[in-house]
């Protein structure tokens, strides 16, 4: 009934429905004027800012799709001028488009914004405008670059929007393209469409099958059930076959849904293209099924007024908070910044700070134990991890007597001979044959105690770095300075250390001396053993394997044949066994002690004394050098500076749009 009303009408009610369609645009108008433009000049206002630079993303609808889809002509079409639009790659930076509605004006005004320049340009320029400016940000190849381009359009009629035109996407670089164009391309688009603030609308040709189309796989990744991608499907003249059916069953999940419509072709005018559109939509058989709620630019403009509308309201709470989250952590930072020293006085004032907060923090962690500094760094708790590395010394020192002899006693034996003949009586056990061997055996592990000095000298000196550079990151003109004198520091001590092991190890190796009692109690206890091995010496018919405590089972037929040698050498192990104990314990404790007294040394005045030296000196070129800020300081408090006054303004502009709904009551 309706069809053949239209057909017996359709003169009649194609006026009625322009006349509706007027009104409905001119209220929509009159709400926009005293509502929503505000917000949008405000939101504007905040993207010339640059807020986004401070990470605050702004509701926006950018527009994507593959290369050719009809991008620019859907943005022509809305905006009802001629953009540059064609085959190839005519998009090369982001446009942010404008549109604003001013029904006074008989003409419309056109503005280009880009790099700090505004041009004045007209609807016939427009065209040469954008391409020059596009030649001048993205070089006048085929380049692509992500600074965007801003036009503001000026005009009766058109919807209050903003959106953002972006390159389409392309898999084969044509001629004179970069190769990488792909990479570039799709880098932008993400960097458009992954903000939770944007809207995508995605442009459709109707004459491709919406699912092999990069731009739905591109918003689908960040999108995925489509809660904010609207679908534009043009080239709806081109395609008609099928469109209904591609837009009910929407197999790509476009979740605010589908627009159909037809741009302007070739030299058509823009009032020409909404008659011929209109025309298509109402009397093409397959066309004219579809839904009149989902086809034509005017209702794409409804549409997107709305859903803008919607985000803003939706996103203004979160930019207020973000805009002052981002304002108090800058404030702070900026106040937390060191202050600029103006004289020398000031500046050793601060070089004395700075020390003594070094040496609080090396007392707590080297010394004290204590750890509220770094509760999480286990690097940092040094008495705990010195001790583990004392520990560790300790145990890799063998705690038994190492010893060579394949067979049991025979280096004894052997040294023992060597010794013969400087002593007179057979039963007088040599003393030079006992230092022999236990020189020996020192020498052995003499090793372990300088990869110790070695390993905790490195330890100490990483927190000490640290420290220092922590204590002095306000001036970084000072690091290489501080580094230098802990450095040299370090390497004083730790050769320092170096002796103090040597001498030790040089005292071990000859003398012998103990007052520790342990050391005849378990010489006496070894001794015990005596007679059961001489005996099974002596005493051929025994057997030759024989239970030492202390050694296990040894075989002692080879020791047959020395008779009065075999018990000298016996003397000599367990002599030696015992001893050994007290010159582990020595070399632990010693250098176990020698270490703490350095670190002590070094916390409580060398490190102090090396910086002043380094630092001040006799020309107190370290302070003169504090007094100048070094450029990353200087640059970064600028850059605190200015993103702080960016923000007030940014607060203020918010504060305003917000009083303003508040008051209407939204
Ligand atoms: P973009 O690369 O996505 O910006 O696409 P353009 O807007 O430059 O359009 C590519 C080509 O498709 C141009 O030649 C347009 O004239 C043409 N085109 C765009 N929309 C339509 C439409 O609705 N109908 C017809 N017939 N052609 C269209
Ligand atoms: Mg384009």
């Amino acid at each position: 009934m309706t069809d053949k009303l239209i057909k017996k009408n359709r003169g009649h009610r194609k006026k009625e429905m322009a006349k509706a369609e007027a009104t409905n645009m001119t209220a929509l108008a009159a709400s926009y004027d005293d509502r929503i433009r505000p917000i949008l000049d405000a939101i504007d206002r905040l993207r010339h800012l640059k807020v986004m630079q401070e990470g605050i993303e702004l509701p926006t609808i950018v527009v994507v799709g593959d290369q050719s889809s009809g991008k620019s002509s859907v943005l022509e079409s809305l905006a009802g001028i001629n953009l540059p639009r064609g085959q190839g790659i005519c998009t090369r930076v982001p446009l942010i488009m404008r549109l604003q509605d001013h029904p006074s004006l008989s003409q419309p005004q056109l503005q280009l914004e880009y790099k700090d320049k505004t041009i004045t340009t007209s609807e016939t320029g427009i065209t040469n405008a954008i391409r020059a400016a596009t030649d001048e940000i993205a070089g006048n190849g085929k380049g692509i670059s992500n600074t965007p381009l801003t036009l503001v359009v000026k005009k009766s009629g058109v919807p209050d929007l903003t959106m953002v035109d972006l390159p389409g996407i392309t898999r084969v670089p044509v001629h004179g393209q970069p190769e990488n164009i792909y990479e570039k391309i799709s880098d932008i688009i993400m960097e458009y469409i992954t903000p939770k603030e944007s809207i995508i609308l995605n442009v459709l040709s109707a004459t491709v099958d919406f699912p092999t189309c990069e731009s739905i796989r591109m918003s689908q990744q960040v999108d995925r059930t489509g809660e904010r991608t609207l679908a534009v499907v043009t080239k709806a003249d081109k395609a008609p076959e099928g469109l209904l059916e591609k837009v009910t069953t929407d197999d790509v999940n476009i979740g605010l849904g589908y627009v159909c419509v037809r741009n302007r072709v070739g030299d058509e005018s823009y009032e020409q293209a909404r008659d011929a559109e209109k025309r298509l939509f109402e009397t093409h058989p397959l066309l004219s099924r579809i839904d009149k709620s989902i086809v034509g630019i005017p209702v794409l403009a409804q549409r997107l007024m709305q859903i803008q509308a919607a985000i803003i309201s939706k996103c203004l709470p979160d930019i207020v908070k973000k805009i002052n989250e981002k304002l108090s952590r800058n404030a702070s930072e900026l106040q937390q910044m060191p202050q600029n020293l103006s004289s020398m006085t000031d500046a050793m004032r601060a070089f004395m700070h700075m020390i003594s907060m070094a040496k609080e923090s090396l007392r707590k962690i080297l010394i004290g134990g204590e750890f509220d500094e770094f509760p999480d760094d286990m690097g940092m708790h040094g008495t705990a991890r010195m001790s583990e590395m004392l520990a560790k010394y300790s145990k890799e020192l063998p705690s038994k007597c190492p010893s060579s002899d394949e067979r049991f006693l025979m280096e004894e034996i052997a040294v023992l001979g060597e010794a013969k003949g400087i002593n007179g009586l057979p039963n007088f056990l040599p003393r030079t044959a006992f230092l022999i061997l236990l020189r020996r055996k020192v020498k052995e592990i003499s090793h372990t105690p300088s990869e110790f000095v070695r390993k905790m000298w490195a330890y100490i000196e990483d927190v000490v770095l640290r420290v220092l550079l922590h204590h002095s990151e306000d001036y970084p003109q000072l690091q290489s300075l501080t580094r230098r004198a802990a450095e040299n520091l370090i390497e004083k001590m730790r050769n320092r250390s170096y002796d103090v092991m040597k001498v030790s190890i040089e005292m071990e190796m000859v003398a012998d001396y103990t007052s520790n009692p342990d050391y005849m109690k378990t010489w006496t206890e070894l001794m015990n053993n005596r007679d059961d091995f001489m005996n099974a010496i002596e005493n051929h018919a025994k057997p030759t394997k024989l239970l030492l405590k202390g050694f296990g089972e040894v075989e002692i037929h080879h020791l047959r044949q020395y008779a009065a040698m075999a018990e000298q050498a016996f003397d000599m192990r367990m002599r030696i066994t015992a001893y050994w104990r007290s010159v582990v314990l020595r070399l632990v404790d010693n250098l176990a002690l020698h270490i703490l007294y350095s670190v002590n040394c070094l916390v409580e005045k060398e490190i102090e004394m090396e910086l002043v030296d380094e630092l001040v000196g006799p020309r107190m070129s370290g302070l003169e050098r504090m007094l100048e800020e070094s450029p990353s300081t200087a640059g970064k408090r600028e850059r605190l500076r200015k993103s702080i006054a960016l923000l007030k303004e940014s607060k203020q502009v918010v504060a305003k749009i917000m009083d303003r709904i508040e008051a209407h009551g939204d």
